[in-house]
């Protein structure tokens, strides 16, 4: 099969990390595509790393679904739509509308999450829709809203090459957002008194530009944060004014610090005093501080904690909404951040609306529905468990496997094979999601797909198609809101293009908003959609083009928030136990599911493995690249030992990204506990524990 292509180049948008660079993409006459950086998207400025260069080579149609299946079969669309449309009509007669769910995906783009969580939250009428963003930044937006009143993110990109200390905080860059990695590289060359510190319990690549790693005990980030706040007290590098008129809670947070000593700290993380001091003496100096954070803070049990410990450290000094300085969560996909824009959490109604009596008001006038939901509903973990006990009757699950990447993973393979009616739309005929699933939805895939992403500065950037859709795959937009229409809805789906959706998406965020909530994309609505260049949010009020700058926050009382934070005992493995890390390496994406097409980006690591330290694999006789067995009482894996003094002793760390597509005994989420953030119920997929032992050949 050949594909379709244009004959010229277009901009569009890498469909991998949250830093969300400008791709320009050019067709040629041999079916290939040339991929380039485009050197005016302000994201990357002509940069692309590893992954979003070898995009070219993960075009081919090998593993696409490419048409519609029931049961196996393949059936037409108007089959599969009906059968969908009417089992779901079906369960929400018999057992009520949350009996039924969505499960999404920061792969979707904004227009796809928008009608999907409009169909589901809006006239099916339960919040039953959630995301695989849930396992991403979920307690940033927890901490986010605690402090700020709002899901904003206060940082842009250009704030790293301003600063002049970085704080990484579980975040190593170096891998999961490489070109935000090499604008600071370049920064530091231009600017050697830059400092750069990484704290993580790895020595990652992120470490060879730090002049200062901390190696701390996995979950010690809240009790550091939360000795620096006691530390930049007592130091009295504090800005009163900013306190005063533009904050609430200081003394609060103030006295459940008091007694973090850097000697107490350093026995919560297991890193030398003389190095917290030194941290600490580098913040306390250094105005311009910008700490950047993402998964090894998002996804512990104590998330949400972590993310307000390190943003009271900035209300205190001041610094946030100025250039330069600033807390900064990094999301992990491509439009994670669309994803919140649009309600694509179970918790969030839609415009960064919660499910507050006044929003569901609103959102429904304008959707015109008297069937909206009225509270928030079930969360990743929760839902899968939901379906686990029979609760729910019906699921779709849209561009995403989490057969693979939820915890405990083999509890949510049991689940979606016991449940009544699955269903997944995706571009990959070979998730091991797919293959639970009744009905199966070809979806158009990166190079097809038209709309727009928003990357981790609030920037909007679109993903323009250069090829013609396979086969029979369609939009997810399209998919949906065929569904919508099936199930009695169709005067509300009537969209021509995601142009229309995106102008309806725009409205909602402006409509009766007095300023008070900070999403307001109404400017866009005239906006040329087909042209629409980089843009980043707030775009309407020239006062407010950086978020927080006039000191006024989304609150009530436009105060932003201290909250008070207890670090948690440090976690403590049963013995013989090793606490087990989880995450990504450089090149491979998620499942594999596009990456794993191309040997180039498999040359990097070719198969599942486990960090170990040296001490730790002499004594279990664990020899370099021999096979080790992982398990708990969740499942059990083999996976080839990487021996190495960059893991500290008593930790392991696996990537996620083999399944049993690729790698049999591979699935590393089947370890990871369920435990979630009591806030953002973020599963600490970061913090399982597990034995480790040799598998000797027989
Ligand atoms: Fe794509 Fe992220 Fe790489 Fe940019 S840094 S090319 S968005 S994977």
């Amino acid at each position: 099969m050949t594909l379709s292509v244009a004959s010229t180049t277009t901009r569009t948008t890498c469909p991998y990390c949250g830093v969300g660079c400008g791709v320009l993409a050019t067709p040629q006459a041999d079916g290939s595509v040339a991929i380039a950086g485009d050197p005016d998207h302000p994201a990357n400025f002509g940069r692309l790393c590893s992954k979003g260069s070898a995009l070219g080579e993960t075009l081919s149609l090998d593993g696409r679904l490419l048409y519609p299946e029931s049961d196996g079969a393949r059936v037409t669309w108007d089959e599969a739509l009906e059968r969908v449309a009417s089992t779901f009509k079906r369960a929400i007669t018999e057992f009520g509308p949350n009996s039924v769910a969505f499960y999404g995906s920061g792969q979707l783009l904004t227009e796809d999450y928008y009608v999907a969580n409009k169909l589901m939250k809006g006239f099916i009428g339960s919040g039953n829709m959630d995301t695989n963003s849930r396992l991403c930044m979920a307690s940033s937006v927890a901490g986010h809203k605690r402090a700020f009143g709002s899901d904003t993110v206060p940082g842009n990109y250009e704030d790293l090459e301003l600063a002049d200390l970085i704080v990484l905080v579980g975040s190593n860059l170096g891998w999961c957002h490489p070109v935000l990695y090499q604008r600071i590289v370049k920064a530091k060359a231009e600017r050697p008194d830059m400092r750069i510190v990484l704290i993580d319990p790895r020595r990652t690549v992120s470490a060879d530009i730090a002049d200062l790693h901390l190696p701390l005990q996995s979950d010690g980030d809240a009790a550091l944060f939360v000795g620096l706040l006691a530390h930049l007290a007592n130091a009295g590098v504090t800005a009163p004014g900013f306190i005063a008129d533009h904050t609430s809670g200081v003394d609060a947070a103030l006295l459940v610090a008091e007694d973090w000593t850097v000697a107490r700290v350093a026995t919560a993380t297991g890193v030398p005093e003389h190095a917290i001091a030194l941290f600490y003496d580098w913040f306390a100096r250094t105005e311009k501080t910008v700490t950047v954070y993402s998964q090894g803070v998002n996804q512990s049990a104590a998330g949400t904690d972590k993310v307000n410990a390190i943003v009271n450290c900035h209300l205190l000094t001041g610094r946030i909404g100025r250039p330069g300085m600033g807390p900064f969560s990094v999301t992990g996909q491509p439009n994670a951040m669309g994803g919140r824009e649009v309600g694509g959490l179970a918790n969030t109604l839609a415009a960064h609306m919660d499910f507050s009596p006044d929003a569901i008001d609103r959102v429904g006038r304008f959707w015109r529905s008297d069937s909206i939901a009225t509270e928030p509903g079930l969360k990743a973990v929760d839902l899968f468990a939901a379906m686990g006990r029979g609760e729910i009757k019906a699921i779709w699950i849209m561009a995403t496997n989490p057969v693979d990447s939820m915890p405990e993973a083999d509890m949510v393979k049991a689940a979606l094979a016991a449940c009544p009616f699955v269903v997944v739309s995706d571009m990959s005929a070979r998730t091991d999601t797919g293959v639970t699933a009744h009905v199966r939805l070809p979806a158009a895939g990166w190079g097809e797909k038209d709309g727009t992403v928003t990357n981790s500065e609030r920037r909007i950037s679109r993903q323009r198609p250069f090829l013609a859709l396979p086969g029979e795959a369609r939009p997810d937009w399209w998919i949906v809101s065929e569904v919508a229409r099936r199930m009695g809805f169709g005067d509300a789906f009537g969209y021509a293009s995601p142009a229309d959706i995106f102008a309806e998406h725009s409205a909602l965020t402006g409509f009766e908003n007095d300023g008070s909530r900070d999403l307001d994309l109404s400017g866009l609505i005239e906006a040329d959609y087909a042209s629409l260049a980089p843009t980043q949010w707030p775009v309407r009020r020239a006062s407010r083009a950086r978020m927080f700058g006039d000191g006024r926050f989304f609150t009530p009382d436009r105060k932003a928030r201290f909250v008070p934070v207890l670090p948690p005992p440090p976690f403590a493995p049963a013995p013989g136990r090793f606490i087990f890390n989880t995450g990504r390496v450089r090149d491979h994406w998620h499942t594999m599911t596009r990456t794993g097409k191309t040997p180039r980006l498999s040359a990097h690591y070719a198969e599942p493995f486990v960090e170990i330290h040296p001490a730790d694999a002499d004594r279990l006789n664990i020899a370099r690249a021999s096979l080790v067995r992982l398990s708990n009482r969740h499942g059990s894996v083999v996976v080839r030992a990487l021996v190495t003094d960059r893991q500290r002793r008593g930790h392991l760390f696996s990537p996620m990204h083999w399944t049993d597509q690729f790698a049999s005994n591979g699935r590393i989420d089947a370890l990871v506990t369920a435990k979630v953030d009591p806030f953002s119920s973020q599963p600490a997929l970061k913090m399982a524990e597990v034995e480790a032992e040799p598998v000797n050949a027989a």
